[in-house]
């Protein structure tokens, strides 16, 4: 018997054989060609420092991922992950010594926090090609959990923040995320939660009170104040009251506005269209809006057309982009 890789011959009780789903399956391997085969690819589960390889003799992963090669031409390719117990959940390309690494170090750290904090079992998955310069790092969920909304939509707010730092993008205002029931993710109990005292601040929190610093502002809608994160009442600037009927929600924007005993019962007379708007270091007024009549089952396309006149008076250059849907 020979080896398939180094033709060495081999004695029986010294044969190895490649291991299920990779290039040499079942193959008869010498040791040295075992073990030393270059690594495709190579796996980090979770906060596991350990690297686990998956080369063309070896899975080390026990069939979580395999490897398929992809050629361009006949000297280049590239090494692709797949997984049928993980799905994949971002993927970028790492050039050596580009920002594109440095962006990337910044949301991995960023998105290895949320996964903690939400308990997601993760893996990350370097691959290698034909170019020394040229990896590719995809990063993995565990499928048989399920991906909440929630994390989903701190996933967009960690890029975008990795988008600014590593872009140098910071001052002036240059983007706007309207963030409708913002209590789904900014709600109070969650500031207090076990993980928060094991990881300290829980990154979400933390969004509010630094977002303007890097050119982002965040229009938060919510129907229960009383039940908001302390992060979000604190760090809003302009804060706009409409009717309010429940007692726990009236205290609630009392105490965070400071209002008068006048002020506050105000808040139970307000009409639709009518707001008690509070600005830092100013003292409380009422406002009078436009009263926009809309259908419940308005589209967004509907509502992108009827805003357009009005957006175009805010500035020549905004631009509107798709919502998100938090079911
Ligand atoms: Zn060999």
């Amino acid at each position: 018997m020979k080896c398939s890789i180094c033709e060495k011959k081999l004695k029986e009780g010294e044969v190895f054989y490649g291991d299920e789903g990779t290039y040499y399956e079942d193959k008869p391997l010498c040791e040295t060609c075992y073990y030393e085969d270059e690594p495709c690819v190579t796996v980090f589960y979770g906060r596991d420092d350990q690297p686990y390889v998956i080369s063309l003799t070896r899975n080390e992963t026990e069939g979580d991922f395999e490897v398929e090669w992809h050629s361009t031409d006949p000297w280049r390719g590239y090494y692709e992950a797949k997984s049928e117990k993980y799905a994949l959940v971002n993927t970028a390309e790492l050039l050596a010594y580009h920002q594109s690494e440095e962006m990337l170090k910044e949301f991995d750290e960023r998105i290895r926090e949320l996964f903690d904090e939400h308990g997601i079992d993760y893996a990350r998955v370097f691959a290698r090609s034909s170019n020394v310069f040229y990896q590719n790092y995809d990063l993995y969920v565990k499928k048989d959990q399920a991906l909440i909304a929630k994390f989903l939509v701190e996933y967009i707010l960690a890029y975008i923040f990795a988008y600014r730092i590593a872009n140098g993008h910071r001052g002036s205002l240059r983007h706007v995320i309207v963030f409708d029931e913002a209590t789904r993710v900014f709600y109070k109990k969650r500031e207090w939660r076990e993980t928060t005292l094991e990881l300290g601040m829980p990154f979400i929190e933390t969004v509010p009170q630094i977002i303007r610093d890097y050119g982002e502002g965040i229009i938060f809608a919510l129907q229960e104040p009383s039940i908001a994160s302390h992060s979000l009442m604190a760090n809003s600037n302009v804060k706009m009251v409409g009717f309010l009927g429940e007692g726990e929600d009236i205290d609630a924007i009392t105490k965070s506005l400071d209002l008068s005993d006048e002020e506050r019962s105000a808040m139970t007379k307000l009409e639709r269209g009518e707001w008690l708007v509070k600005k830092a270091e100013i003292k409380p007024f009422l406002l009078r809006s436009f009263d926009y009549l809309l259908e419940k089952n308005v589209t967004d396309k509907e509502l992108f057309e009827r805003m357009k006149p009005f957006l175009k008076k805010l500035s020549e250059k905004v631009i509107l982009t798709t919502s998100v849907q938090a079911k």
